[in-house]
């Protein structure tokens, strides 16, 4: 595998903590990796991203060989198979937040229940099946349930987004974490009323144009 950029590596770790320190995740759970042109650069395994270095970041070849000093990500499984799968994704940010961990252990999905549930691509935040950390099967159950989506629920585990970088990727986590937020405090307290697919459409839609054009 060719050289990974110093900034690469920093990049990353600086990822890592702001995760942690925007209350997602945190001590060394969780896992967050960048594609390379020949793979992925991903957190290590077990450590705490507070005592780690950008040296203690894990380049990992598509055939799953780690290059490093340090034993890759328990996860490296599905960021692989989420970079094989999506050509488009750059980024791949795995937490166990509170409130999506929370839906998670309830196996819930989330439902259109407000607009912005289509910050995730789709009208809903799928959960994925159960299966033990690190394994194919959990691999194959993320990908099932990412499919058409950039962010998913892990059964009684946490929350995956993908997307197009570091920072996206981050984004996306805090956004969702407030979606699952506002979905269990709603259900605390009642029914949530549901959007339509013609309404979920609609907004789908409008987020093509929406923001600032692209000069
Ligand atoms: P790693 O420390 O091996 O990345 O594992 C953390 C985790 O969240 C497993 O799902
Ligand atoms: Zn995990």
């Amino acid at each position: 595998m060719s050289g990974v950029p110093a900034e690469l590596r920093a990049a990353l770790l600086d990822t890592a903590r702001a995760m942690n320190a925007s209350g997602l995740n945190q001590g060394s759970a969780g896992n967050l990796s960048v594609r390379l042109a020949d793979g992925f650069l991903i957190t290590p395994s077990g450590m705490d991203y507070a005592d780690c270095t950008p040296d203690d970041m894990v380049p990992v070849a598509m055939d799953g060989t780690p290059r490093g000093a340090r034993r890759p990500s328990s996860e490296w499984r599905f960021h692989r198979d989420v970079y094989r799968a999506r050509p488009e994704v750059r980024a791949v940010l795995h937490a166990h937040p509170p409130w999506c961990t929370t839906l998670a252990c309830l196996r819930r999905d989330i439902p259109p229940f407000h607009y912005m549930v289509a910050v995730a691509g789709g009208d809903s935040i799928r959960c994925a099946d159960y299966a033990r950390f690190g394994t194919q099967a959990l691999s194959d159950h993320v990908l099932t349930a990412l499919r058409g989506r950039r962010a998913c629920l892990m059964a009684n585990h946490g929350l995956l987004c993908v997307g197009g970088g570091l920072d996206e990727v981050l984004h996306l986590a805090r956004e969702v974490e407030q979606l699952a937020r506002w979905y269990g405090q709603a259900l605390a307290i009642g029914e949530p009323a549901l959007l339509d697919e013609g309404q979920m459409a609609e907004v789908l839609a409008a987020f093509a144009d929406y923001g600032q054009p692209t000069r």
